[in-house]
């Protein structure tokens, strides 16, 4: 598989937020996000099997195991890394920008939808499929950019997620609205959903590569 690059950091975001984790980011994406701080990773990266991605993992020393991308799930051989790092007892999570059917996944690895708002610049673009198959291990991620985004998300999780259990996150666009906006419409709303906080741009910014 096209692996852009692996490297040992603190998780930044979703539930599993501040435990050292090591990444697999891998190549391409099939959206182009307004916001995307990992453009380089559309194109950048070189072919790495599945064997040396797991002896890399375990040579990290590290149980939290982050498959992200670009987006992951445009290559097959994610999903069967995944299901290979479960089996090794590894913590795995896998980020994913919600457009592609994430099905053939052992149900320990969690899935993170990045469910994209109309600010993104790519609404409209989560498969609805994923909602039907979620788990209460999974988590949907909004990027909040605006008032409007808000409002959409809120109203996705009321139409979509109303009944689910997995853990709903949302995500101040890092240069567009305020984390005290967003805290403070959370709770004004009554919103079911989180406030995240992207640990690891407050921690290394500006340095947000391989971080
Ligand atoms: S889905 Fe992720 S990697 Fe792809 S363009 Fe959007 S933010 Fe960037």
């Amino acid at each position: 598989m096209k692996v852009c690059e692996t490297f040992s950091s603190i998780q930044g975001e979703s539930s599993l937020a501040g435990l050292a984790t090591f990444f697999i980011r891998t190549s391409g994406c099939n959206l182009n996000c307004e916001y995307c701080d990992s453009k380089f990773a559309h194109s950048e990266g070189r072919e790495m099997s599945c064997a040396e991605l797991i002896k890399e993992a375990q040579d990290s020393g590290l149980d939290y195991i982050c498959i992200t991308g670009g987006e992951p799930l445009l290559q097959d051989e994610s999903r069967d890394l995944a299901n290979r790092l479960v089996e090794i007892n590894k913590i795995v999570s896998i980020e994913t920008n919600g457009s592609l059917f994430a099905e053939g996944l052992d149900s320990r690895v969690k899935r993170i939808f990045d469910v994209k708002t109309p600010d993104s610049g790519a609404a409209n673009t989560f498969d609805l499929r994923n909602i039907k198959v979620h788990t209460n291990n999974d988590e949907f991620k909004f990027v909040i950019c605006s008032e409007n985004d808000f409002t959409w998300a809120e109203e996705f999780v009321a139409e979509h997620l109303k009944s689910s259990d997995a853990s709903i996150l949302y995500s101040p666009s890092f240069d567009k609205i305020s984390e005290k906006w967003l805290a403070k419409n959370l709770v004004l709303k009554k919103s079911s959903a989180r406030l995240q906080i992207q640990l690891h741009k407050k921690i290394w910014f500006p340095d947000t590569r391989g971080v």
